[in-house]
């Protein structure tokens, strides 16, 4: 009895012995998972993720150690062969951390640093974002395998265990890229009409931008002003991505043609010419706003709210909302950046050329004189300082000292960089295939278009 007693308390203490470590990382990883569990029903998680997440515990469990536990039943280890490790794909929400995530998965912070500190080019985790992912496979002794960081459908990267450390890898996949056309007729804004043709805001952004040294989106807008585009859409798996640049592009503004084509240099830098091979690019921006912060009805021939007259008025008056950033119209140096009781917060920037620009009435000032300038860059925001009626950008371009309307100033001003002789045939053989093809995929869409107005016009 006696010895049965004995042998009993021996094995009892031996298995003790061996395994208290095992059960102590059961306990702690249950703990832990528990933890998990509860995070999970207090928000909105899909409930696959859920249950997942519950078939998983074992495994979580015995994460720690890779020496087989008494407890672990034989069914429990058959569920997963070696060719099909366990996994877990998180989907990273704001407010998320490295170690938040590997706790989402079913590790320890501990895990978390053995993982990093046996990992290469760990670097690459520190531009995980809101809607990335990340996915953890487990192999059969529930240890981390595989972390596979999806930055995009077309992008990932993995640590892969290989002996004692992770091996970085990257996986990088082209997108099948298609071309589509898009055709619209102005009736009130070219947001709207571009919406209304199928561009997303980012589309027509771009579309305002390649034409933004020629037009002036905010003001010179007429009805009937009507544009054409034809640019890159990208897909994965037969499914859209995203639109790709334009290829292409025509706007016919006021009865006057723009045209312009993407040609992509050697060192594969894109830039936007006419098709006579003149820069699109500038040396000032038509607007200093962008335009589609502008209210349209603001009406520049009013009388003076305070002296009731029409103020003599030598610049163009944009109205935004306060705060709406004003860039510089082209590269330059601040001259002045001051208050008066009139022009409020202003600023004065000299350029190139003899040309000098003037933004008043600003609600904060963003440079200092005597600072360097570059086109676009952000000068002060949108405000209602010194003798205003309400916010606005009182805008002035001057020429030799002379006010000039920058719209008819454009003629007079140096001609935009052309092409080099030398490119000149590789500019030639890329870009008039797509001024065609923009010919040719827009001609049925404007005619689809002139047909919507006859019932009208009849
Ligand atoms: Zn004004």
């Amino acid at each position: 009895m006696e010895l049965v007693e004995k042998l009993k308390k021996s094995s009892v203490a031996k298995l003790a012995a061996r395994f208290p470590h095992g059960h102590l990382a059961a306990a702690g990883g249950l703990s832990l998972s528990l933890i998990v569990l509860s995070a999970f029903s207090s928000n909105a998680t899909v409930p696959a993720e859920r249950q997942l997440n519950t078939l998983e515990l074992p495994k979580f469990a015995h994460a720690e150690h890779s020496l087989p536990s008494p407890s672990a039943s034989p069914v429990e280890l058959e569920t997963s062969s070696a060719a099909q490790w366990q996994t877990r794909e998180l989907e990273i929400k704001s407010g998320d951390t490295l170690s938040s995530l590997f706790k989402r998965a079913g590790l320890s912070d501990r895990e978390m640093m053995n993982f990093l500190s046996a990992t290469e080019n760990k670097e690459k985790l520190n531009s995980v974002r809101p809607g990335h992912k990340l996915k953890f496979s487990f192999n059969d002794m529930g240890s981390l395998e595989q972390l596979r960081y999806i930055s995009s459908k077309l992008q990932s990267h993995n640590f892969t265990l290989d002996g004692e450390s992770y091996r970085y890898s990257e996986d990088l996949r082209e997108p099948d890229i298609k071309v589509a056309a898009a055709s619209g007729i102005i009736n009130s804004s070219l947001y709207l009409a571009g919406t209304n043709a199928g561009m997303d805001d980012k589309l027509i952004m771009e579309f305002a931008e390649v034409f933004g040294w020629d037009i002036d989106f905010a003001l010179d807008i007429r009805r009937g002003d009507s544009f054409r585009i034809l640019y890159e859409e990208h897909f994965v798996d037969g499914e859209k991505l995203r639109n790709g640049p334009i290829l292409s592009a025509e706007f016919i503004n006021q009865g006057q043609a723009f045209n312009a084509v993407r040609y992509v240099h050697q060192d594969g830098r894109a830039q936007y010419y006419t098709p006579e091979g003149r820069s699109m690019q500038k040396a000032f921006l038509r607007a200093p706003v962008d335009f589609r912060r502008i209210s349209s009805n603001f009406n520049p021939r009013r009388l003076h709210p305070i002296t009731g007259k029409v103020r003599p008025h030598r610049g163009i008056d944009y109205a935004a909302k306060t705060g709406t950033p004003v860039w510089s119209s082209g590269d330059g140096k601040v001259i002045k950046s001051g208050y008066s009781k009139y022009n409020g917060n202003y600023v004065v920037i000299q350029h190139g050329g003899g040309v000098q620009t003037k933004y008043l009435h600003l609600h904060k000032r963003k440079v200092k004189t005597g600072q360097r300038v570059r086109q676009k860059q952000l000068i002060g925001t949108v405000g209602s300082t010194g003798l205003s009626s309400g916010p606005h950008l009182h805008y002035e371009f001057l020429l030799n000292g002379v006010h000039r309307n920058p719209r008819t100033i454009v003629q007079k001003l140096p001609k935009a960089e052309a092409i080099s002789t030398a490119l000149r045939a590789d500019f030639e053989r890329q870009t008039s295939p797509l001024v065609a093809q923009l010919e040719a995929e827009t001609a049925t869409l404007l005619a689809l278009n002139d047909s919507d107005k006859q019932p009208k016009a009849l």
